[in-house]
Order: C-alpha cells, then sequence, then structure tokens
C-alpha cells in the first residue's frame, strides 16, 4: 500500500503531543512491513532541521495566488515532504498557538491535497489528525476524488475529542473509516454527537511506542545502557544521575516522576496530591510538566517555591518541556504517576514500562487498556496474556490516587525482590507497534474495499 499521513506535528521535528509520537512510529511501523509511507507537514520556522536528513528543495508550486515551496527531506528514515506557503502561515511561532490557527491549517490541508494531485500522486490511503488536519477528510471528498486521487480512501484518527469537535465531527461524515487511539476511549466517546452517528465505521486501535527512538540500551540520555537483564543495575545509576543533575539528595528512595503537559486533563489536583503524599511516605519526587496556560503555570511556581522551602532534597519541578530530561526521568523513576481525568491512550505509561519504570494510573481510556493492577486485574491481564504491569485506581477524588500511591509505595518498601521482577516484567511486555501496525494494515485494507 501507498499510504500518506497529512500531519501538522511529527517527533521530533515538530511535537507538542501524542499526535507527534504517533505520525512518525506508526508510519516507521507500517513502513517496516514494506508498505509506502510519506508525510506531507507544514515547514515551520521553529523547526530543527538538524535531525531532518537530506533536506534540500524539492519545487515550487501554485496554489491560489500563493506560491509554495516544498522540501523534502528524511525523518527517522521517513520520507517527508515540507510545505512553505510563502504568505508567511507558517513563519512565526511553532504549530499552534496563533488567533488564525484553523484558517492557517485549513489552507495546509488544501495546499497538500493540491500537492499530490499536481504532482501525480495516486496514493491507496491518506490518512489525516484530530481537528488540525480534519479538513483533509472533506476537501478530498468534495473536491479531489474525481480527479487523479480517485483510488484513495480517506481514514481519519482522533488523537483527542476535546480540542475542535465540530471539525472532528465533520472529518467524521466523510472519512472512509475512523479510529481513535484506544478501544476504551473509543466506547467513552461513543455518544458523543460528533461520533454517535458513525460508529459503524469507527474503530480504536491502541498507540505504541517506538521501541528505537525509546530504547534504555540506546539512549544518549542515559548514563548505563540497559535491558531487563541488567535493569535494576540501569536504573539505580539513572537514579543517582538524575539526583544529581537536579541537586536532590542522593540516596535510595523510592522515586516518583511525572512527565506531563500540565492541563486539568492529567488530573493537576491529583498530582499536587501525590507530591505532598508521596514525600509523607519518604519518597522522591520529579516532575517535568509545560502548562501552556499562564494561571497554571503561576500555580505550579508557587509549588515549587514551597517545596524548595520544605523538601528541596526530595521534590524538584522542572516547569519547561525538556525531551532529553524526559529520558533520564523515565529511566531514573521507580514509577510513573499518570493521573489523567481523560486520556485517549497516553504515551507516558507505555514508555515508563519501557524503561522498567512501573506506572500508577486513573483507570481511564488508553490508562485502562495497558495498566492491569497488581492487585485487582489479574483476570483482565491474563485475558490478554499479560501479567499485572502496574497500579491503578478508579474516581477522580484524591483518595483515589492515594490508594494506588500508598500501594505502590509500600510495596517498594516491603518487598524490593518482589518489586525488581515486576520491572522486569514490564520491561519485557511489547508496547511497540507491533502489533497495533496489524491492525491498521487490516483497517486499511478494509478502507480500500470500499465503493
Ligand atoms: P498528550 O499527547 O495528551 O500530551 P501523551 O501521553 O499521548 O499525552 O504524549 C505525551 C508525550 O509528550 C510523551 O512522549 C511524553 O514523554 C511527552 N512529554 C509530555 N510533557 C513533556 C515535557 N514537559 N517534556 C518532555 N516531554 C514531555
Amino acid at each position: 500500500l501507498h499510504i500518506i499521513h497529512i500531519a501538522v506535528e511529527m517527533a521530533p521535528i515538530a511535537k507538542v503531543g501524542g499526535l507527534g509520537d504517533v505520525v512518525t512510529s506508526l508510519s516507521r511501523a507500517i513502513q517496516d512491513l514494506n508498505h509506502n509511507v510519506d508525510i506531507i507537514l507544514p515547514k515551520y520556522d521553529c523547526m530543527n532541521l538538524s535531525n531532518v536528513k537530506d533536506f534540500q528543495f524539492h519545487q515550487s508550486y501554485l496554489w491560489g495566488r500563493t506560491e509554495i515551496k516544498v522540501w523534502h527531506g528524511k525523518v527517522e528514515g521517513l520520507s517527508v515532504y515540507f510545505l512553505e506557503p510563502q504568505n508567511g502561515f507558517f513563519s512565526v511561532g511553532c504549530v499552534y498557538g496563533r488567533a488564525n490557527d484553523g484558517e492557517r491549517f485549513g489552507f495546509f490541508c488544501h495546499a497538500a491535497l493540491e500537492f499530490l494531485l499536481q504532482n501525480g500522486f495516486n496514493p491507496d490511503i491518506i490518512h489525516c489528525h484530530d481537528w488540525s488536519s480534519a479538513p483533509v477528510a472533506w476537501l478530498f471528498k468534495e473536491q479531489y476524488t474525481h480527479y487523479g486521487l480517485s483510488k484513495a480512501r480517506a481514514v481519519f484518527t482522533i488523537h483527542n475529542l476535546e480540542f475542535g469537535a465540530p471539525l472532528i465531527g465533520r472529518a467524521m461524515t466523510f472519512a472512509d473509516k475512523a479510529t481513535t487511539v484506544s478501544p476504551t476511549y473509543s466506547k467513552e466517546v461513543a455518544g458523543n454527537p460528533a461520533i454517535a452517528p458513525h460508529l459503524y465505521k469507527f474503530h480504536g486501535i491502541i498507540n505504541g511506542i517506538d521501541p528505537d527512538i525509546w530504547d534504555p540500551y540506546n539512549d544518549n540520555f542515559i548514563p548505563v545502557p540497559y535491558t531487563s537483564e541488567n535493569v535494576m543495575e540501569g536504573k539505580r545509576a539513572a537514579k543517582e544521575a538524575l539526583q544529581k543533575k537536579l541537586g536532590l539528595k542522593t540516596a535510595d528512595l523510592p522515586l516518583v516522576g511525572v512527565i506531563t503537559r500540565l492541563t486539568h486533563q492529567k488530573g493537576i489536583h491529583l498530582i499536587k496530591h501525590a507530591i505532598w503524599r508521596t514525600l509523607e511516605r519518604g519518597g522522591q519526587v520529579v516532575l517535568l510538566g509545560s502548562a501552556p496556560d499562564p494561571r497554571i503555570q503561576n500555580d505550579f511556581v508557587h509549588l515549587a517555591n514551597q517545596l524548595h522551602s520544605s523538601h528541596n532534597d526530595r521534590a524538584r519541578l522542572c516547569l519547561a518541556y525538556d525531551e532529553p530530561l524526559s529520558h533520564l526521568i523515565y529511566a531514573a523513576a521507580d514509577f510513573i504517576l499518570v493521573p489523567s481525568i481523560f486520556e485517549p491512550c497516553g504515551l507516558t505509561q507505555l514508555t515508563a514500562m519501557r524503561y522498567g519504570s512501573i506506572p500508577i494510573v486513573r483507570k481511564t481510556g488508553g490508562l485502562y487498556d495497558t495498566v492491569f493492577d497488581v492487585d485487582d486485574d489479574r483476570d483482565r491481564a491474563q485475558a490478554q496474556d499479560l501479567e499485572p504491569n502496574g497500579f491503578s485506581f478508579d474516581g477522580a477524588d484524591v483518595g483515589g490516587v492515594e490508594y494506588a500511591l500508598n500501594r505502590a509505595i509500600s510495596a517498594w518498601y516491603d518487598g524490593r525482590e518482589w518489586f525488581n521482577k515486576l520491572c522486569k516484567t514490564v520491561m519485557e511486555q511489547d508496547w511497540s507497534w507491533n502489533r497495533p501496525a496489524l491492525d491498521y494494515l487490516e483497517l486499511y485494507h478494509a478502507a480500500r474495499k470500499l465503493e
């Protein structure tokens, strides 16, 4: 098959959240199964082009009255076309955040289809993502299927229904197949008016992580490479390195890591409660979080100051987006906390497990589908041929998170041998794209068969 993704995020060159990770890692997994994949992306001024191999000018074309320069290069082994309209739409800022985002991305979607048409592309699948490339679905059906792109089918993936529901609803109407990023989230949103009429073509497929990009045996940001065979040695070295780097006490204490966008979705009040509770239990906490909302940012600056005076050797809040630091935290932490109020899939808990860190999660969306509580979920795990792999809780009050966190920290103190074995177990579970990529291929083939 020939699959073309039209997207506005792509890790690592233009990543804001999980969408960017998925575009890259799903594409790589499909390409590894011997299919052709191209990605079309806006050329943002802020992109770090040193991550793009063989970057070169490809062509320019006119769409409407705007000249669009096209560049081509390879990102993580994937062929990427970068569209640079000469109207300045992508020359300021990075990805989202301008007042005319809708107009800019709408323009990009149209320009991308025009590029495919003018260059005689004849793909099997055009895959678009979230509200930002949702217009591809209807522009394609309304304006392009009668021309050169007649063979293609449109697949639309919802990474987060919170943003741009009207656009998502319209794309759902026009897409041949639609997916969201976990089976449980697909059930949770089934009643939404944007989704409900289209359930017959709507599927929940869990995301994977790219095991080459997230690989503790081959990671420049951690001190000792490790596999499940020497997981405790690798994690001990990473913990010490993290403690030294952040000026925390270098001691073997239970370390809870949080790596997140700081938004209400991510369960901010639960995160705060867990920080204090962990400190009460004698543990350490490292939070890496970026807050797009200045009020939330201020709130956490305040908390950081408070912790600085009361627990300077055991708590550190890093209020930034920092990819290298995230690697070190994944490796160093004993636990990674993900108490989201809702979570379409969540990649953090999967990455945590790849690094032998134990997830503590709220039972929602993809967190429910991938984390199985060591005390409560043995049967559900076994039904999937898995061993239990973490701690989880229901409810959105602080009692829930406390219930899970307490059990986790007690397990760490009381049963080190048991805990070390759990780290090895989670590392050996396969949360890569191996299985989900096959589900996507099946979906692509089913879409191709539609009239
Ligand atoms: P979402 O897309 O809702 O933010 P996901 O769990 O799907 O949540 O994906 C989040 C991704 O972004 C993960 O790869 C995580 O490691 C990364 N991430 C989140 N916050 C930060 C941060 N402050 N610094 C570095 N990486 C981060």
